[in-house]
């Protein structure tokens, strides 16, 4: 399964990898690191500075992910690639070392939006959507956070009520990823019997969509605002597996998993970059990396990132073994995100003026990764996850 078997000579020092993590991994995970890392490089690095300025998402990379398998990777059946979670963790840490924007994109739709269906979905849902998901045919979007309640969804107005046996859907969502170019929505809704989710298809009557402008993170995403006027939904559009906040929270649990993984390709970006700039850049005679204060930089960055790649490879184990708590989610998008962050303020300081243009990726990790601080539960809803699984007070009111 690894690389270094007993008796085999050490590999020399890697400065992008001093741990030698790739040991860790298996040869099919290697093998989509590669073409994930491949793709970023041909697809997504040529453009991303001119999508970010201009706050574009490329909709038509999402049949090129789609083609590669790594839309609903990690779900088997209808489609799906049928990966293991490290291997979708990989997938997530490679398209964020391109821009945060490209992995949100495969984590609402693989996590958010496809997951939802393939755990709590009926067979009819899940043959008709999933496979033109899986092919990124269709795009999905997932709708939880409304104007008035972000941090805390228990409280949300959208509602569903029943006319016969239809639905009338009614509420405003907010902070959508994908929303205005989505072609179905899961949505969360109050009902007589609890929050349920619901498969709202892009064409029904009273739903439309309006995007978020002049954000200053996650440029290369669209994020919209959906809005149900009293619409009429058949029957089935209900997801019958689930009720309750456990529907949503199950779902928002699968993409965290993702941006455990998927900040320290973010970070990696940023350290890569500095220690290049480092070795170059001269002042005072000699490479700004000859001096003290710039190497104990670097070595922080590089020993944050490392322990954040070890943390995720360790949770994408567990979950491989079905043994993964939510809790320990939380741990590693505390950790990660937080890590990421400092790291690109850190990495952003060593390239002093260049560092905060957007000929280097810095600056523009560094405000994606503020969104990533805040969606899919903020790091202090995280920090309360936490405080409470180990005092068992729950301190969220
Ligand atoms: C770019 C982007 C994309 C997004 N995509 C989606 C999406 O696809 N689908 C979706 O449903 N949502 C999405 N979101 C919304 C995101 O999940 C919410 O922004 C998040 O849950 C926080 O909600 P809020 O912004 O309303 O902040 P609030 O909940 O108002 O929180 C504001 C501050 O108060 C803190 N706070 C709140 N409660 C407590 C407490 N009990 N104790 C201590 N501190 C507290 C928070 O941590 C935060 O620091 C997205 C957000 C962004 C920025």
């Amino acid at each position: 399964m690894t690389a270094t078997g007993p008796g085999r000579p050490p590999r020399a020092l890697d400065p992008a990898d001093i741990l030698d993590i790739e040991s860790l991994l298996t040869d099919e995970e290697r093998l989509i690191r590669d073409t994930v890392r491949g793709f970023v490089k041909d697809r997504v690095m040529p453009d991303i500075e001119d999508w970010f300025e201009r706050g574009h998402f490329p909709k038509e990379v999402v049949p090129e992910l789609g083609k590669l398998g790594l839309l609903g990777m990690h779900l088997t059946g209808y489609g799906c690639a049928g990966a293991n979670a490290v291997s979708y963790g990989i997938a997530c840490m490679e398209l964020e070392a391109g821009d945060s924007g490209m992995r949100s994109a495969i984590s609402v739709q693989g996590s958010l939006s496809m997951w939802p269906i393939w755990k709590y979905g009926s067979e009819e849902q899940k043959r008709e959507w999933l496979p033109p998901m899986a092919a990124g045919e269709v795009i999905g979007c997932f709708g939880l956070t409304e104007p008035d309640f972000g941090s805390d969804p228990a409280g949300m107005r959208t509602s569903a009520r029943r006319d016969g046996s239809d639905w009338i859907l009614a509420g405003t969502k907010t902070w959508i990823t994908n929303g205005g170019i989505a072609d179905v929505a899961i949505v969360w809704a109050r009902t007589d019997d609890g929050i349920q989710g619901f498969v709202v298809p892009r064409q029904t009557k009273g739903f439309s969509t309006r995007d978020i402008h002049r954000k200053l993170s996650l440029r290369a995403s669209v994020t919209s605002e959906l809005v149900f006027d009293d619409c009429r939904l058949p029957a089935d559009a209900v997801l019958p597996g689930v009720s309750g906040l456990k529907g949503p929270l199950g779902t928002l649990n699968e993409a965290r998993f993702g941006i455990v993984w998927g900040v320290m390709g973010a970070a990696r970006s940023c350290y890569e970059t500095a220690l290049e700039y480092a070795t170059s850049r001269v002042q005072f005679g000699k490479p700004i990396g000859g001096f003290q204060l710039t190497q104990r930089k670097l070595v922080e960055i590089l020993v944050e990132l490392g322990k954040g790649q070890l943390l995720a490879l360790h949770l994408g184990r567990m979950k491989d073994e079905g043994r993964l708590r939510p809790e320990q989610v939380s741990f590693g998008k505390l950790n990660n995100v937080r890590a990421a962050l400092e790291i690109a303020r850190e990495a952003r300081s060593i390239l002093g003026a260049n560092g905060i243009t957007l000929e280097y990726p810095i600056s523009r990790h560094m405000n994606n990764l503020e969104s990533v601080f805040t969606y899919e539960g903020t790091h202090e809803i995280h920090t309360l996850i936490l405080g409470e699984a180990i005092t068992g007070l729950p301190a969220y009111r």
